[in-house]
């Protein structure tokens, strides 16, 4: 259901359309209001994840990144518990600019999720972030929409997996489930750094003890790779492969912007590194501006991590 604040808020916005419309109002203050509803609409769904997942720590990572931008209106739909009637879970979508999910659990009722394509489809921006493409195998648009995903028993059935060779997509077409080493720091290469969510990083960057998604499974459709991250065979159930971390996905006329980044898990007591990465935190900003409007008008922050180091934040 979503939050009261939220329905104040649309309230509210209504309310500011009419006060900056000039045949309705002569007050210069209404400038101040223009500048007000030019804020991106983000809708971040919550409310149930997996058991290996702390859900409540990623909203407020979320909830915070988004805010400090000074750029987004965050609202958030939380979902009834797991369990526990589904029924009354049908935010409106369309009144939003984009829709971050943080979910992983019970199914929707079907208006909400023929609603949520419908938005998609229409144009609306989504953010899928770690663990939410492991929601919803069965949903044929969700699978299109997160474009590749991983557990809940998906495999080569599901579609291939994406890997970065010789300097482009090689599509898997073998068996297997997706998998990942133990969380550690791994190498970030930009694969588009012409795309506006790309533009100006580093070309490589060291990413902060994370868990590297491994083997996702499609359908990969519409998807264009931003950035992979390597999975050193060394390590223990690494692929070898350069593997998305971030990308995007085109569903009719909506963007779709995908991170793999950002395990915390279950039992994290305060924000893990992966999450304080400020490589995860500006990518996800500025792959939020880009599947609400198309472009991104924030500039790089300071203390980007490098090729050989990662930066966090304290
Ligand atoms: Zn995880």
């Amino acid at each position: 259901m979503v939050e009261k604040i939220a329905i104040w808020k649309r309230f509210c916005h209504l309310a500011l359309i009419l006060l900056a419309t000039p045949a309705l109002s002569g007050n210069p203050a209404a400038e101040g209001f223009a500048e007000e509803d030019a804020m991106i609409r983000a809708l971040l769904v919550t409310g149930q994840m997996n058991r290996s997942h702390n859900p409540d720590l990623m909203d407020e990572a979320v909830q915070a990144y988004l805010g400090e931008t000074g750029l987004f209106e965050v609202t958030v739909a939380r979902t009834p518990a797991q369990g526990e009637d589904m029924s009354p879970f049908s935010p409106d979508f369309s009144a939003f600019d984009v829709v971050i999910l943080n979910y992983d659990g019970d199914e929707w009722p079907a208006a909400t999720k023929q609603a949520f394509e419908g938005y998609v489809r229409a144009g609306g921006g989504m953010v899928s972030v770690h663990s939410s493409d492991n929601a919803f195998p069965d949903w044929e648009a969700y699978l299109d929409m997160t474009g590749l995903g991983g557990w809940g028993g998906r495999d080569e059935k599901w579609g291939p997996a994406v890997r970065w060779r010789n300097d482009g997509v090689e599509l898997f077409h073998g068996p297997g489930e997706a998998f990942h080493p133990k969380p550690h720091e791994f190498p970030v290469t930009v694969r588009d750094p012409d795309h506006p969510v790309m533009q100006e990083l580093p070309r490589e960057w060291l990413h902060a003890r994370d868990e590297l998604y491994s083997n996702l499974r499609g359908p990969a459709r519409n998807l264009h790779v931003l950035a992979t991250g390597f999975a050193d065979p060394s390590m223990e159930r690494a692929s070898g492969e350069h593997e998305p971390v971030l990308f995007t996905v085109r569903y009719g006329e909506g963007r779709i912007f995908h991170s793999t980044l950002g395990h915390i898990g279950r039992k994290a007591t305060g924000m893990p590194e992966s999450v304080r990465c400020n490589g995860f935190i500006a990518t996800l900003q500025r792959g939020a501006e880009w599947a609400a409007t198309g472009h991104v008008t924030q500039p790089l922050p300071g203390g980007f991590p490098g090729a050989g180091s990662t930066s966090t934040r304290p």
